[in-house]
């Protein structure tokens, strides 16, 4: 490839690849490049983890073709919210406030698999895999990335280079852009269960002592789960039996959904937020994790990354039609002010969730049992969270809204 690209985007994640799809056929001149082989199992994001999706993101990820009815995605009907030891709970009903669902909950294997499909359709994106970023050189017109495949290496020639390379991002270290990392010291286990109640689109979050626990509707009677528990506790909780861990989550989540049964493989993720300095430098952007990686109980990251692309590809057709370079200054600034509410609020919104929910003061149990108390009777306070809940937040892009 001698010419010179629009954009090169490092990273066929869940976000790189919705940015290539994003931009496919808009005209420009791109190309993927994703470290590992192009398969649903060996992409190490492509995981066991459910991913709750935003109605925004199910919007959008129908518009882009990714999402059809023959992806199983279960919709989330409603949410209950509650603390261990405290007063009150949350809860948000769609069809009370006049909506069809919240959002979506989907394996990330499962969209991994929708977005591969959708890549394999894409007309004139250029896929590199694998292929690995090893080298960045920027120049006052281009920047010209070295990418190693095996023993092979070449290098590419782009005017925007685009960071979606995770959160330890090999562009943004290349560039010398800092970071900002919190060790939440906490390790997330993720599994399924069978639930003796039939879940009717319901999803939970629950915080305890120990760490918040998600349950996300998988059909009507499995769920996903996430157990977030303290890090010293970690190697016990991966070592217990199956009974003994359904106890456990009894434990710590009770008994909403009746008896638990049938876990499934446990797979421990350990939990840290990670926060750039700035998302944007000369010639190049950092998207989705690379750019932020927040806690996941908050449901958070991905669609935030998604947010990211999209606002992304909408500007970069706006600059193609207007003849305007892809990778100038003027279309950093502006994508740094399109995504700075959503990114602040966001970011922070997840970290508060955990270190408000983790507070075990009382004056602060008991703020937070009326605050409960007033969220779960206040209409118009109930609307205002959901819309949030349902990335509909900061200058909302267009695919989102259809
Ligand atoms: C347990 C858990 C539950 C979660 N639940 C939710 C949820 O419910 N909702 C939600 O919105 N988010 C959730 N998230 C967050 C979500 O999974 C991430 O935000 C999302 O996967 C980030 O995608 P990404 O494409 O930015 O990064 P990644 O998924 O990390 O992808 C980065 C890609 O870049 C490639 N790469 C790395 N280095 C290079 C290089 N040098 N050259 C080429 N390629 C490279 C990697 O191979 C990888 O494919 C959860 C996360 C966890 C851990």
């Amino acid at each position: 490839m001698n010419e010179t690209l629009d954009v090169l985007i490092i990273g066929g994640g869940l976000v790189g690849a919705s940015l290539a799809i994003a931009l496919d056929g808009a005209g420009l001149r791109v190309a993927l490049a994703e470290a590992a082989p192009p398969r649903v199992d060996l992409q190490p994001s492509y995981d066991e983890r459910n991913l709750a999706l935003a109605r925004a993101s199910v919007n959008a990820l129908e518009a882009l073709g990714v999402l059809d009815a023959m992806v199983p995605a279960t919709p989330i009907r409603r949410i209950h919210v509650s603390r261990r030891g405290d007063f009150g709970a949350v809860r948000l009903d769609a069809a009370e406030l006049g909506l069809p669902a919240f959002g979506a909950v989907l394996p990330a294997r499962e969209l991994g698999n929708a977005l591969l499909r959708r890549l394999d359709d894409c007309k004139e994106l250029v896929r590199i895999a694998p292929a690995k970023a090893v080298a960045i050189e920027v120049g006052a017109d281009a920047v010209e990335v070295e990418l190693q495949s095996g023993d092979t290496t070449r290098r590419i020639r782009t005017r925007l280079l685009v960071g979606a390379d995770g959160t330890e991002s090999f562009v943004r270290g290349a560039l010398g852009i800092d970071v900002v990392r919190h060790d939440y010291a906490q390790c997330a286990f993720v599994t399924t269960l069978t639930t003796e109640k039939l879940l009717a689109g319901a999803a939970y979050e629950r915080f305890t002592d120990s760490g918040p626990v998600a349950l996300l509707p998988l059909g009507e009677r499995r769920a996903g789960l996430v157990l977030s528990v303290p890090a010293a506790m970690a190697a016990e909780v991966a070592a217990l039996d199956d009974a003994a861990f359904i106890a456990f989550v009894h434990k710590c989540f009770g008994w909403r959904v009746g008896r638990l049964s049938r876990p499934g493989k446990r797979k421990p993720y350990p939990l840290a937020r990670m926060l750039a300095a700035r998302t944007t430098a000369a010639r190049t952007v950092l998207v989705g994790n690379a750019a932020q990686t927040v806690h996941p109980i908050g449901a958070q990251g991905f669609n935030l990354g998604l947010r990211d692309v999209l606002t992304l590809a909408e500007l970069l057709c706006e600059a193609h039609v207007a003849r305007d370079d892809p990778g100038g200054a003027e279309l950093l600034t502006r994508y740094v002010e399109h995504r700075a509410a959503d990114r602040a609020a966001t970011t922070s919104f997840s970290d508060d969730l955990v270190r408000l929910m983790g507070n075990d003061f009382l004056p602060m149990r008991a703020l937070r049992s009326l605050g409960f108390h007033a969220l779960d009777r206040i209409t118009p306070l109930k609307r205002h969270f959901a819309l949030r809940s349902m990335g509909f937040r900061g200058g909302v892009p267009t695919l989102s809204l259809t």
